[in-house]
């Protein structure tokens, strides 16, 4: 059994993308510049866009936090959107989501120019992943597919049961196993709280994807010897022994599961670090092609 560190995969592309970096500014162009929108000041959300803050800093792309009271009116967050999409020194940004409840999230997505959506949630990406045409893939489904690239783990012809099938994890993910490229060519079995007799599914899967945030659901009588098991699920669950009083826990037993596995990501540390890098790999890539429309 091998222990996917997505810790120290992520630490690689950092290097790569901070070389990058560098070799931009010795050709005299300015580093990839994103822009984090944070409304409020949920922990979570708070923590989620430091990481990110800290990732720019760390591999040398400039990055602004532009922070909003909770009371900020749609209208006020779709005009800063406006002047973001029309900034020619942001190249792409990200609005962290959730938002308070008198804000329409779809709304604020669909006001993000697509082209500088490195999150990767506008209906113009997710419809353009869905026909294998070049996009700004979500950041998470995006990490997990270069996980598996990296640690060579064959997809072709594998069963892969994905567990949930929100729109910014499950169903994407399910798309990229299921696409014809050299990563994909998984048969796919997309699941969610209606599933019936969800063990049977995953059972039989080479490859389980779990995203339900569900703490600890994933048991070890519902895999089979040798399965790859992803875990995507973050829940905080109240802890006596951490200083914050809380632990992340990921949707799969980790103790029980681990020895049945041939590969499994620990959270944390597993899938988490692989969605930063992808955000700014996005950036980088935003960046690229606004800078080669220029020239053409
Ligand atoms: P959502 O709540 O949007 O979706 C959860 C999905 O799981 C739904 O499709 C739901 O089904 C399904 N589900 C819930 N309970 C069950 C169950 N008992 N059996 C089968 N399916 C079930 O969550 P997200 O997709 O946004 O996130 C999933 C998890 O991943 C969370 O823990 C989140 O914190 C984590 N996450 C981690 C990231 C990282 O970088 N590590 C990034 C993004 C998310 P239905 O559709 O029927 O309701």
């Amino acid at each position: 059994m091998q222990i996917i560190d997505g810790k120290k995969i992520a630490g690689e592309i950092k290097a790569e993308l901070k070389a990058t970096t560098e070799r931009w500014l010795r050709e005299g162009k300015r580093p990839p510049h994103l822009a984090a929108v944070l409304v409020g000041s949920d922990g979570g959300s708070e923590t989620y866009v430091a990481h990110k803050m800290k990732a720019c800093e760390q591999t040398g792309f400039q990055s602004t936090l532009i922070r909003f009271d909770s009371r900020v009116s749609e209208n006020e967050l779709l005009e800063r959107i406006a002047r973001l999409n029309a900034d020619e020194d942001v190249d792409g940004f990200i609005v962290q989501l959730p938002l308070p409840p008198h804000i329409d999230e779809r709304k604020i997505i669909e006001t993000i120019d697509p082209a500088k959506d490195v999150d990767g949630f506008h209906p113009v990406n997710a419809g353009r992943m869905m026909i294998g045409l070049p996009c700004l893939l979500p950041a998470t489904p995006a990490g997990i597919m270069e996980l598996l690239r990296r640690c060579r783990i064959e997809t072709a012809g594998k069963r892969c049961a994905v567990l949930g099938r929100s729109n910014i994890v499950g169903k994407p993910i399910a798309m990229l196993m299921a696409q014809k490229t050299q990563s994909g060519n998984a048969t796919v079995t997309i699941c969610h709280s209606r599933t019936k007799d969800l063990a049977d599914v995953t059972r039989q899967a080479d490859i389980i994807i779990a995203a339900m945030g569900q703490p600890e659901m994933l048991t070890a009588d519902m895999v089979k010897d040798g399965a790859v098991v992803i875990d995507v699920g973050t829940t905080r669950t109240p802890s006596a022994d951490a200083k914050s009083g809380w632990k992340l826990k990921g949707d799969v037993k980790f103790d029980e599961v681990a020895p049945k596995c041939s590969y499994i990501t620990p959270v944390p540390g597993g899938v988490g670090p692989m969605t930063i890098v992808s955000l700014l790999n996005n950036t980088l890539q935003a960046a690229s092609l606004k800078r080669s429309s220029c020239n053409s």
